[in-house]
């Protein structure tokens, strides 16, 4: 993939990780993911809309087996948390016996995952475990088991690569944090 790191985004301040970079992580969490699932298949359950960027480029980096199915979770909006996370979409297929890793784009308080495992934990699942893209381990409120991490990140509101302000940048090949007064 071209990398469209530079010029950076007028709106972008800083760039925290290249095109390249979060390239090079998602090629070895797929081959790790790979050998940990040899010989069955999972169904990635990816949370709308953060994260089907990474979902997409991980799911081609994966290969065994895998499907793929959509929850919807709320629980920001703009770039303050409100605390509280609802459901707007739920899973299409059951889920019951089946090797389940949620796909998430970011990790920040934990509530939203520890909100979905809970909530997936009561289906009968054959396994459960988290794959999430990015973490925010200084702001965590509730520990969550997070068996696969692209990368640790500072407490800092990024965009880029599925995440987005107001819906904004979600298009953006690199992960970078906004100026003062960006998006608007
Ligand atoms: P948590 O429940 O862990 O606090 O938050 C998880 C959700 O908050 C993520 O799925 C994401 O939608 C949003 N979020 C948390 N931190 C950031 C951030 O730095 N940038 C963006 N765009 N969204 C974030």
């Amino acid at each position: 993939m071209p990398d469209r790191t530079y010029p950076a985004h007028p709106d972008i301040e800083k760039v925290l990780l290249t095109g390249p970079q979060i390239q090079a992580r998602i090629a070895e969490l797929g081959a790790q993911i790979s050998r940990d699932y040899a010989g069955r298949s999972l169904i990635m359950v990816s949370i709308l809309k953060g994260s089907v960027i990474f979902l997409g480029d991980l799911m081609r980096a994966v290969s065994v087996d895998c499907s793929v199915d959509f929850i919807g979770l709320s629980s920001y909006s703009g770039a303050k948390s409100s605390g509280v996370v609802r459901l707007t979409l739920d899973l299409r297929e059951n889920p019951e016996g089946k090797d389940i890793l949620i796909v998430e784009d970011i990790v920040d308080t934990g509530l939203t995952i520890h909100y979905l495992m809970e909530n997936l934990k009561t289906r009968g699942l054959r396994s459960l475990e988290v794959c999430t893209f990015l973490s925010k381990p200084e702001c965590r409120k509730i520990e969550v088991p997070l068996k696969y991490v692209g990368f640790d990140i500072p407490n800092e509101f990024v965009v880029g690569f599925g995440l987005d302000y107001n819906e904004k940048f979600r298009n953006l090949p690199f992960v970078g944090v906004m100026r003062p007064n960006g998006g608007k």
